[in-house]
């Protein structure tokens, strides 16, 4: 089996930061590779594997991704093209893994949802609307859920910021 790519791409209404516009890309995947998941899990750097729905976050050279059965979604791009290229690099991790799978031991462990409440508290609070929810509270429940990621809301698309490492511990 080689992974495909994908069929479709599409760059995300952009989140305005102060002098800069970073997109999210959003594919739409050829094949179902939630049979991968459990091995993404035992070699991906910082993964956090969902129960509900069925979906797997991790980095991989240095951006987030969330990634659903036909899905993949990342974000922190200044354009199309970097998308494209990123695209190449993760077609590259995901063949290693289909070529190696027999010598990963899986790892089944499934993140266990925080409350919402304690994802709220780390929120500005401000329901600028910017992540495109409603209110902090709702993003705050998709957070837990894993539909979402947190670079959605400004205050956590620095990576090293103190305010995203915080967060991001509650998932560790
Ligand atoms: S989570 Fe962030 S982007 Fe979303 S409404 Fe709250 S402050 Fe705005």
């Amino acid at each position: 089996m080689t992974f495909q790519g994908f069929s479709d791409f599409k760059m995300e209404s952009p989140a305005c930061h102060p002098g800069v516009v970073v997109y999210s890309a959003d594919f739409t995947l050829n094949d179902d590779i939630s049979a991968l998941f459990q091995y993404i899990n035992a070699v991906a750097e910082d993964p956090v594997y969902f129960e509900m729905p069925d979906t797997i976050q991790f980095k991989l050279k240095g951006r987030r991704c969330a990634l659903y059965a036909k899905r993949l979604v990342v974000g922190g791009f200044e354009n199309r093209d970097s998308a494209i290229l990123f695209f190449e690099t993760f077609s590259e991790f995901i063949n290693g893994i289909i070529k190696n799978r027999d010598t990963i031991t899986p790892n089944h462990k499934r993140y266990k949802p925080i409350p919402v409440m304690d994802i709220f508290k780390l929120l500005p609070r401000s329901n600028c609307r910017e992540c495109g929810f409603t209110t902090c509270l709702a993003f705050a429940a998709a957070l837990t859920k894993g539909e979402v990621l947190m670079e959605k809301c400004p205050t956590f698309s620095e990576t090293d910021s103190a305010k995203t490492t915080q967060l991001r511990a509650l998932f560790s």
